[in-house]
């Protein structure tokens, strides 16, 4: 194992707040790391070893940086899988595989090997263009209401939206795309699995999400999800079988729907680390980041049982306000037992652009959801 104070290197396609997570691992076990992103302001950047400007989708480029890297990770989904897989064949360790990461990569794909696998979903059509989609309404193969979903990655629901209407329809991308059954959602649930090379695999509890009623993203992660035992045992045996038809190497997070009805499906996945496990940074025994470097580095997988109860909100930047961040009242907060912030490190501040998480934890649950509601009414993402 050359990698602990050694000549071995990890690298990282992205240079988020996830990559930048990841480093705290791969500081304190002094790993040497490699980080590629397109912007020279990313958030990892300060934490690396090595930093290169590149586009991750670019063939080239990602072939040019992965070529020197013992084992190469991502911490976004949209990057140049055919490069990935070059690598692969050229021996480089790359975790999430290519194949794997070309499945999730497009959600009509995804969708298809969730049917294959017979993996609950919720029931699709896909269509090949706009017209094709506009076509089989038209003729009432598909009806009101239904969700649209783009086939290329969006995120934070921007390649998705309910069609309730033809005005709605004329709205939606040009592109490949689908169909889906509109769910009556009781509850959102995650689980974040990890496997290694060897297939050892462990999971997270499940966790609950609680959305902003508007903007569509997630604004609370409470750990341990408020459902019943047995349900939280049929969300991890449903993860787990995610997890086996894939044999992803490293995270895997689930994205699962309770219907009305009390049934379990899964919405998506995403091979790598997750916003609905950030939570486990303090509330775990070992957190998402930990365990995706232990994963990817073939080494013994850590507990992933809860130590305390943990809620996360996410830290966005408010309506109206665009420009030069400032935390507006973080002080105030800090003072409050089991509040833990993480500041991305982002220059600039959008409405609903993702700049921190604050994790609060507390030996019961419903004391932290009632401190995550006063952190969110406290804390002001604006402008100076
Ligand atoms: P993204 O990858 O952009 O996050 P998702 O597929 O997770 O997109 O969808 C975003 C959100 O839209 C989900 O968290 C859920 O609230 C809602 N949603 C997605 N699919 C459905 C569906 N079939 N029925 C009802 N709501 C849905």
């Amino acid at each position: 194992m050359g990698f602990f104070s050694g000549s071995q290197t990890i690298g990282i396609l992205g240079g988020g707040q996830l990559g930048k997570m990841l480093l705290t691992t791969t500081r304190q076990w002094d790993i040497n790391t490699k980080i590629m992103d397109p912007s020279d302001q990313a958030p990892a950047r300060i934490a690396c070893n090595s930093f290169v400007v590149g586009d991750l989708m670019n063939y080239d480029k990602v072939v040019n940086f992965g070529k020197n890297v013992d084992v190469l990770t991502i911490e976004i989904e949209n990057v140049n899988t055919d490069a990935l897989a070059t690598l692969e064949e050229q021996g480089v360790k790359v975790y999430p595989q290519a194949s794997v990461l070309k499945i999730i990569q497009n959600k009509c794909h995804q969708k298809q090997f969730y049917k294959s696998n017979n993996i609950p979903t919720a029931p699709f059509q896909l269509f090949e263009s706009k017209n094709a989609l506009k076509e089989a309404v038209g003729k009432g193969t598909v009806s009101f209401p239904f969700v649209w979903k783009s086939e290329a990655m969006g995120y934070d629901g921007y390649g998705v939206q309910i069609v309730r209407s033809n005005t709605d329809l004329e709205s939606v991308n040009e592109g490949a795309c689908m169909a889906e059954d509109l769910v009556s959602i009781d509850k959102e649930l995650g689980i974040i699995v990890c496997r290694s090379p060897k297939g050892e695999s462990v999971c997270y509890p499940c966790v609950e999400m609680e959305f902003h009623p508007t903007a569509n993203q997630v604004e609370y992660v409470l750990s341990p999800a408020r459902i019943s035992k047995s349900l939280a045992k049929k969300a991890t045996a449903l993860a787990q079988l995610v997890s086996q038809s894939f044999e992803h190497v490293g995270l895997l997070a689930v994205e699962l729907f309770l219907t009305k009805e009390g049934e379990l499906i899964v919405n998506e996945v995403a091979p790598r680390p997750h916003n609905s496990g950030h939570f486990s940074i303090e509330a775990s025994y070992t957190s998402q980041f930990e365990q995706h470097i232990r994963a990817i580095l073939d080494l013994p997988l850590g507990n992933t049982e809860n130590k305390v109860a943990g809620v996360m909100v996410n830290l966005v930047g408010k309506e109206g306000h665009s420009g030069p961040v400032h935390y507006k009242n973080l002080e105030d907060i800090l003072a409050i037992e089991g509040v833990n912030p993480h500041i991305y490190g982002k220059k600039e501040t959008r409405p609903f652009r993702k700049m921190g998480h604050i994790t609060i934890v507390n030996k019961d649950l419903g004391t932290a959801r009632d401190i995550a509601e006063h952190v969110k009414e406290t804390i002001e993402v604006i402008t100076k």
